[in-house]
């Protein structure tokens, strides 16, 4: 089976902060592939903006120094790139200009020309203080109108009013339709598959819920620490990975059935589950939610009375017809046993079991496991018999639904940018974030911010993390899937 790829029209890319981490590893490499695959049309142009390449010659022009930069990037960043194609390098320009200098936006308006029928985006690779900036200046310059798409990147805010006024200054230039919130989760092939195999799958969604359903555990664990990435202190994991990555996942995974596949419908489910969140607030913060720092944290910080989470897990109950009584637990941190990220939906036990209690794990019965990372798959766990003769004892297999096996190795797993990137090209939503989302899962996390109290207790690096988020689930008679298993 051979994955088919639709052209996009043409387009004008401009990303902001061109020369910054995320362009170098994640969008150049994306944009490279899709070039490979023919996606992105001959005569698409991506302009780059900063103060300046890094390294460049003075006497060398920028679209040449960037052309250079780009090439080193695809060459460390991109699968398989061993000749890069000349063809795409030249579809790349420069402009070298600081973006808080208001003279500098005529001339990158004069680079630009007439949108006329191509597709004109901005890619906004840059600190969220430069939103304003930015946003304004492209409507000031006449550079937002004819559907001029506004893509941006988290954070979106620290709390809800700070998001409130990032979202401001991008409405001051742009329409809800025209802004992309990119959160690279929702653009991984497992994520969409989560709504393919729920809604075009008889089989899973007369189970879909709380019936049927014990608990859904959503993990993100990662095994580096802070890695150079300054913003983290004072931002900690419930701001940095749960308030989106993770809350999206826990939307998709108990969100109704939308009407139609098509941007709105799924948002609007997605922001209902959101509000069905029971809050957690005040002395409850103590009881459905665990904080953890790993040790050694604030020396890497430079901060030793730092008070940031490296480590956040809860217990989130969805309150509506469908989900009560089946928690959903979200665990995310640094520096723990192993890089992984999944979704694992828990079924019940069958109710009389006439094998008697003789199990293998302690985490019985079925369990639809999606991951993420470090390999995307999805694997359905069933109990079978243990083969062998003597007595009858049972064990659980996981029935692998490995796409590589089944669809063939040609299909590859496109990176979550690629799609991302060509769905901002095509204008379609459906796999960013519309504002009022966004406002409500700031609205469900402002309180449990608020609700913390003191310093985190530590945990060891390369641990499953801190004792506190086991007793999160043991007092209700659970426990996590070991991050190794
Ligand atoms: P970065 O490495 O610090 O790059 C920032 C870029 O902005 C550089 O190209 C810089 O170039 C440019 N820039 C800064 N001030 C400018 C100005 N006044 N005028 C024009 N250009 C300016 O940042 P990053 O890690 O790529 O992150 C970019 C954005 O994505 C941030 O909002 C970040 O939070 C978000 N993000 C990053 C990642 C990641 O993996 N890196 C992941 C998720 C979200 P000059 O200094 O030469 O101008």
């Amino acid at each position: 089976m051979v994955a088919r790829t639709i052209p996009v029209a043409p387009f004008d890319l401009v990303v902001f902060g061109a020369t910054g981490d995320l362009v170098r590893r994640r969008l150049l490499p994306a944009l490279y592939m899709r070039w490979r695959a023919g996606q992105m049309p001959p005569t698409a142009r991506v302009v780059g903006v900063a103060r300046g390449v890094p390294g460049a010659a003075a006497e060398t022009p920028a679209a040449d120094a960037f052309r250079d930069f780009a090439r080193r990037a695809l060459e460390e960043f991109a699968p398989a790139a061993d000749e890069i194609d000349a063809d795409f390098l030249a579809r790349l320009d420069f402009a070298a200009m600081d973006v808080r200098d208001a003279a500098a936006w005529s001339s990158l308006g004069a680079r630009l020309g007439e949108a006329g029928s191509r597709v004109r985006a901005f890619y906004l690779s840059v600190a969220p203080e430069l939103f304003g900036v930015i946003g304004g200046a492209l409507a000031a310059n006449g550079l937002a109108d004819g559907g001029a798409r506004i893509v941006v990147e988290k954070p979106l805010g620290h709390d809800r009013a700070s998001a409130g006024a990032v979202n401001d200054s991008l409405r001051a230039g742009f329409e809800e339709s025209q802004i992309y919130r990119i959160d690279h989760y929702l653009g991984k092939e497992t994520v969409q598959n989560l709504m393919v195999l729920r809604f075009a799958n008889a089989l899973l969604e007369p189970l879909w819920s709380a019936r049927s359903i014990d608990h859904v555990q959503i993990s993100v664990a990662e095994t580096v620490g802070l890695e150079g990435r300054d913003y983290y202190e004072g931002t900690g994991a419930l701001r940095d990975m749960v308030q989106n990555h993770l809350l999206q996942l826990l939307c998709l995974t108990a969100m109704e059935p939308p009407a139609r596949f098509e941007a709105d419908a799924i948002r609007d489910e997605k922001r209902k589950v959101i509000q069905a969140l029971a809050p957690i607030a005040g002395a409850a913060t103590a009881t459905e939610t665990a904080r953890g720092q790993y040790a050694g944290y604030r020396e890497d910080a430079g901060n030793l009375e730092s008070r940031t989470e490296t480590f956040a897990a809860l217990r989130a109950e969805v309150r509506n017809a469908r989900w009560s009584g089946t928690p959903f637990y979200l665990r995310t941190g640094k520096r723990l046993a192993r890089r992984v990220s999944e979704v694992a939906v828990v079924f019940r036990d069958v109710p009389h079991s006439i094998f008697g209690e003789e199990r293998h794990s302690d985490l019985r019965g079925n369990a639809l496991i999606m991951r993420l990372q470090p390999d995307e798959a999805i694997t359905l766990r069933m109990t079978i018999k243990e083969p062998g003769p003597g007595g009858l004892r049972l064990t659980e297999v996981p029935l692998d639904m490995t796409f590589a096996e089944a669809l063939g190795p040609e299909v590859a797993m496109p990176d979550a940018y690629e799609r991302l990137l060509m769905d901002v090209i095509r204008g379609n939503q459906t796999l960013f974030m519309r504002y009022d989302e966004l406002d409500a899962a700031w609205s469900w996390i402002d309180p449990i911010l608020a609700g913390w109290e003191g310093a985190p207790p530590l945990y060891e690096p390369g641990s499953e993390g801190p004792g506190e988020a086991d007793a999160l689930l043991s007092r209700d008679g659970r426990r996590w899937r070991r991050l190794t298993e």
